[in-house]
């Protein structure tokens, strides 16, 4: 299996040059040439399924059995044996819970496999990488938790300063192994993804500093993701439509690679808190990005999804010159169209977006809480209230709706009392989490002070 960049002049790679690489030299993302076929052998654990939906992306860059391992290593460390369960809470309605690895949250199934795999692929090639990242909470608790055992590897995570719960914070601050860094900037988490590309876009920085990277820009990340898609559909045995709390586009368009293969998807209903270009460009077509306001599920606090780049690829016949074009007059202009006759034949009828404020998220989490004696986070609450105004608008209420449950509400403490009156516990593992020393990093929103951090961190 071969890759190539959405911008169209980046050198094709294979997939462990891609696993490294992160982003493509051109500014693009890498997607594979061509999008496999599922096979169909469910029944296997999840890390054996997982194994095997994954293969024809891996092709022979890695031994079958090894993969497998690799496989069998990063799902060990889930605390349910199913690691994505399945779970009916209504009529037609369930969650995929997504949250028993090891921080948490969803990226815990993609990160604990890159960090593997970044175990052994620089061991292989006795080379060493800088990772660098941004983190709108979620990513760098995962990230370090994939990576902080890997001996090849530093990382060095951005974070918006106070944008971020306690637990988020703490999940990355008091890791302390020597090679793995959280910094506090002073600004959104768009500034911090803007900081990370400028240092990506620098060559010399990042081949003097061998940059690599692990946001879910890295192709390996959605990979990973395709596979909750696959099994839920097999546990549940029937189609269904998937309801994904949306950030970077990465959870949804993992999704959409999974119908792609061929999994039974009737569609996506795509979830927005305030933060709602999504939502917006579903209803206009037009994408037009906001200033970031701050909600109660921040990691979805985003206005530039990073990872549309690999949709809007195919929606232009994958022309990387144009998707080039289109992305340069974006940054320039804040603007971008799409003609309607891409709009039909790619997102009508497949993607369909729904907003859902703060307050519609406590109602929600609330709603869960009394009806079922379950306690939900905010983040899986927006899914799940776009699940709900879908039906009867968009699909009939016999539709089945999963909603994927991506953090657990452990992670966001403050938002679970506000709705319901209770305190969710943290797992035992984290129990100490709040009261573990902290090391503190901060910098200003300044890219210049930003690479000097960097380069001192190798
Ligand atoms: C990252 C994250 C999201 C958004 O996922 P994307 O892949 O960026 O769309 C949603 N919920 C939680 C809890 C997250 O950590």
């Amino acid at each position: 299996m071969q890759y190539i960049s959405t911008r169209g002049s980046a050198p094709v790679l294979g997939f462990c040059d891609v696993l490294l690489a992160g982003l493509a030299r051109d500014g693009g993302l890498y997607v594979p040439e061509i999008w496999p076929t599922l096979d169909k052998t469910p029944n296997a654990n999840y890390a054996n399924r997982a194994a095997s939906i994954m293969a024809p992306f891996v092709g022979n860059e890695i031994d079958v059995k090894v993969f497998n391992q690799l496989c069998i290593d990063a799902y060990s460390t889930f605390r349910h044996p199913d690691v994505a369960p399945l779970v009916e809470i209504g009529p037609n309605e369930y969650l995929l819970e997504l949250f028993h690895g090891p921080t948490l949250a969803f990226k815990d199934i993609a990160l604990q496999l890159v960090g593997k795999l970044f175990d052994h692929v620089l061991k292989q090639r006795n080379e060493r990488v800088m990772i660098v990242g941004a983190t709108s909470g979620d990513t760098g608790g995962a990230a370090f938790d994939g990576v902080a055992s890997c001996r090849n590897v530093d990382i060095v995570m951005l974070y918006p300063n106070n944008r971020v719960s306690d637990v988020q914070r703490r999940q990355m601050t008091t890791v302390m192994s020597p090679n793995v860094h959280a910094v506090a900037i002073d600004g959104t988490f768009d500034d911090c993804q803007d900081l990370v590309k400028a240092m990506f876009n620098d060559e010399k920085f990042r081949d003097a500093n061998n940059l690599s990277a692990v946001n879910s820009i890295n192709w390996v990340r959605v990979m990973a993701q395709v596979v909750y898609y696959v099994t839920a559909l097999e546990k549940l045995g029937h189609s269904a439509v998937f309801s994904v709390p949306t950030g970077n586009f990465g959870n949804v368009l993992a999704g959409w690679i999974a119908k792609q293969m061929g999994a039974q998807i009737d569609g996506f209903v795509v979830a927005s808190n305030t933060n709602d270009i999504l939502t917006r460009f579903f209803e206009s077509q037009q994408m037009i990005a906001n200033e970031v306001v701050p909600t109660l599920s921040p990691s979805m606090d985003i206005q530039v999804s990073s990872n549309f780049e690999r949709l809007l690829f195919e929606m232009n016949s994958r022309d990387g010159a144009a998707t080039a074009k289109q992305l340069k007059d974006f940054r320039m202009l804040g603007k971008l169209n799409v003609a309607p006759s891409i709009f039909t034949n790619w997102i009508a009828g497949v993607f369909t977006g729904y907003r859902c404020d703060d307050e519609q998220t406590l109602t929600t989490m609330k709603d869960v809480y009394q009806k079922s004696g379950m306690l939900i986070d905010p983040h899986t609450a927006v899914g799940l209230s776009a699940a709900r105004q879908s039906k009867g608008t968009n699909y009939p209420k016999s539709q089945s709706i999963i909603t994927l449950a991506t953090a657990h509400p452990a992670k966001f403490p403050d938002a679970v009392r506000r709705a319901t009156g209770q305190t969710p516990v943290l797992p035992e593992h984290l129990a100490d989490l709040m009261s573990r020393p902290e090391r503190i990093i901060s910098l200003p929103n300044d890219l210049q002070a930003v690479q000097t951090f960097v380069a001192g961190c190798r």
